[in-house]
């Protein structure tokens, strides 16, 4: 069965996020995007691996859970009854945690890597916080800080339980991540060392879609996954895995990770990767956004403040790739890049918050009539909405699942800005009305 599997999300104690990132909210938050399997995130923090010991439960001894009693329906999708048995379904979750890593290994930065590490199950899980937390302080962030090497943290959690996955988060943004400009490495050798067989997948940041990092011969082999790195209910699926799961557990999609299996991998689901906040080059305070070849005309060096640019991850794609940009491996899979619809209405309507209530009344009417978001972007037949919503909201869809629209990308830690629609569109699409 077709399941869509966000792997690497925080809770409300990872620091600049949401209150609102509870289990139960995002248990509900997961049935309206439409996520079958979340991620618990932060389960190295205590006060959040107690909720998760108190408030899941195992499914069936295989290494998920789900909120116990929580069979209840979220009260959506009355349309449908098929809709309303999805609905009713509970969100799977998955042990996942990150870490940071900040240590030297004789390069002449110190090192800072970003890591996931999914748990096969709560005892592995609360055994790695034990040693976690003698060795090290886990108490102040859901996303700690430890001093510890990457094939250190590797091997710590294979000799916990040899079915911990691990592997590097985002790995192309400029600040924390294996292949980082400003303090990762050029191949995953240089990171892992005599750890590097057991690494058997890579994220690709919201910055980085599969064409780009199907440009370095290396990632071949490795498993290309994509996650949200949500920090609020918002942002859940952002990035996100569809695998072809019959089992539910844990152990089936750790196999399918570890085996890059072809059979049950069905696709990734993308942010526009120019909408990331690290996809050009530049300094946000100087008011510099480079595309690559501008960089490298400036030396690297900002023209405002001379200082060196933060090279994004474009760039840094370009730098490490060994091939051209159209080549697409044997060994890979079918991708799709959305947009939020919450943000495809915003803009429809003309409104600059994605949270405003306007945008939330037609998000939630949309929902209501048609099924959880994720559906509605990549498949529902877009003649149905014709006079259930305005038009102009239709054609967004249509726009961005054809990528039928400009983004101002982002740079310096400023997301890119994405317009679907001209001024005049949205001028003549605010008068006019849904024909029901
Ligand atoms: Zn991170
Ligand atoms: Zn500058």
């Amino acid at each position: 069965m077709k399941q869509i599997l966000d792997l690497h999300i925080h809770s409300k104690y990872s620091r600049a996020c949401s209150g609102q990132l509870t289990l139960e909210n995002i248990d509900a938050a997961c049935r309206v995007k439409g996520i079958d399997v979340i991620a618990t995130g932060d389960f190295t923090y205590p006060q959040w691996f107690e909720a998760i010991k108190n408030e899941l439960e195992e499914i069936n001894g295989g290494g998920l859970y789900q909120r116990r009693n929580a069979i209840s329906c979220v009260p959506i999708g009355e349309q449908d009854k098929n809709l309303n048995a999805k609905y009713c379904v509970p969100t799977k979750f998955i042990l996942s945690t990150e870490v940071a890593l900040i240590y030297k290994d004789g390069g002449p930065h110190a090192r800072r890597i970003h890591l996931v590490i999914m748990a096969p199950n709560i005892e592995a899980a609360g055994k790695l916080n034990n040693y976690l937390d003698k060795n090290f302080n886990i108490r102040s962030d859901g996303r700690p800080i430890l001093g510890m090497s990457a094939p250190d943290l590797v091997k710590t959690c294979l000799d916990i339980h040899p079915q911990f996955l691990i592997y590097p988060a985002h790995i192309w943004t400029p600040w924390f991540s294996v292949f980082g400009s400003k303090s990762g490495f050029d191949k995953m050798e240089e990171c892992f060392r005599e750890q590097t067989k057991n690494i058997y997948a890579y994220e690709t940041g919201l910055s980085s879609d599969p064409e780009m990092n199907w440009r370095l011969s290396a990632l071949d082999n490795l498993t290309l996954l994509s996650n949200s790195d949500a920090h609020s209910l918002a942002n859940l699926g952002r990035e996100c895995n569809v695998f072809d799961l019959n089992d539910f557990s844990y152990q089936e999609i750790y196999g399918i990770i570890k085996n890059k299996d072809l059979k049950k991998i069905v696709k990734t689901i993308e942010f526009y990767p120019e909408e990331g906040m690290y996809h050009y080059d530049g300094h946000l305070t100087c008011g510099i956004s480079f595309m690559p070849s501008e960089t490298k005309k400036h030396k690297g060096i900002c023209p405002v403040c001379k200082k060196p640019l933060t090279i994004g991850v474009l760039n840094r794609v370009e730098e490490l790739a060994d091939r051209p940009s159209d080549i697409i491996p044997k060994k890979s899979y079918p991708f799709v890049k959305l947009v939020e619809l919450d943000k495809i209405i915003a803009e429809a309507l003309g409104v600059k918050s994605r949270s405003s209530t306007k945008v939330k009344a037609e998000y939630d009417k949309l929902i209501k009539n048609f099924g959880p978001e994720l559906f509605i972007l990549m498949d529902l037949p877009l003649d149905k909405l014709a006079g259930r919503t305005l038009p102009l909201i239709a054609e967004g869809i249509k726009r961005v699942r054809e990528g039928k629209l400009a983004i101002k990308p982002g740079f310096d830690g400023q997301y890119g800005e994405i317009k679907i629609f001209t001024t005049a569109e949205k001028l003549q699409g605010k008068t006019q009305k849904p024909l029901f």
